[in-house]
């Protein structure tokens, strides 16, 4: 992605220390959304690197959604949405994984995707992968593929990345 778009997008993260909880700097992206032309250039560069090349694009809730929904419109996809635990209605597949503190759980609708579908997953932030490692899965079980991740944001040093060595993985800022 190009400098200047990234230079852009960086501006407009905030760092919050201690948030949720002590010990965690967490990375704001709502005065990104906030800002117009900064959310529109983070869509369209979105667009303009993946069009024609996935089927459809899988939003991580809740912030993967707020990202998944205007680039699913901008290339003319469907939009799937990958759920924490209890919040779609059955038939549902899950998968549960582990967090820094105990486990969590994603799940999907099977229904809304198609055999062979290439499927685009976004999220947010990519910190130690397990989320995104548990959306491929919930994915490659309901028959689709997994074309691709992209993350607006990527930690390094939590080291992610490692754990999807098997896909191609975007991400436009990296701390
Ligand atoms: P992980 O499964 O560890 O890769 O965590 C990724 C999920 O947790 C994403 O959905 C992010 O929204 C959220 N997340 C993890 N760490 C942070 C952070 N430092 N700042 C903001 N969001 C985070």
């Amino acid at each position: 992605f190009p400098e200047e778009l990234t230079q852009l997008l960086d501006s407009h993260v905030r760092e919050v220390p201690d948030f949720p909880e002590p010990g965690v700097l967490f990375r704001d992206i709502t005065p990104l959304l906030a800002d117009g032309p900064a959310f529109a250039a983070l869509v369209d560069a979105l667009a303009e690197r993946y069009r024609g090349k996935v089927d459809a694009v899988a939003g991580l809730e809740s912030r993967g959604f707020i990202l998944a929904a205007p680039l699913a419109h901008a290339l003319g996809v469907g939009m799937i949405t990958i759920r924490k635990a209890g919040r779609l209605p059955g038939p549902v597949t899950g998968v549960d994984y582990t967090l820094e503190y105990g486990t969590a759980r994603l799940e999907l609708r099977p229904e809304t995707v198609t055999a062979d579908q290439r499927v685009l997953i976004i999220d947010d932030v990519l910190a130690t992968g397990g989320t995104a490692r548990a959306a491929i899965e919930l994915i490659e079980g309901a028959g689709a593929r997994v074309a691709g991740l992209t993350m607006l944001l990527e930690l390094d040093e939590l080291r992610g990345r490692e754990q999807l060595t098997d896909y191609p993985l975007d991400s436009i800022l990296r701390y």
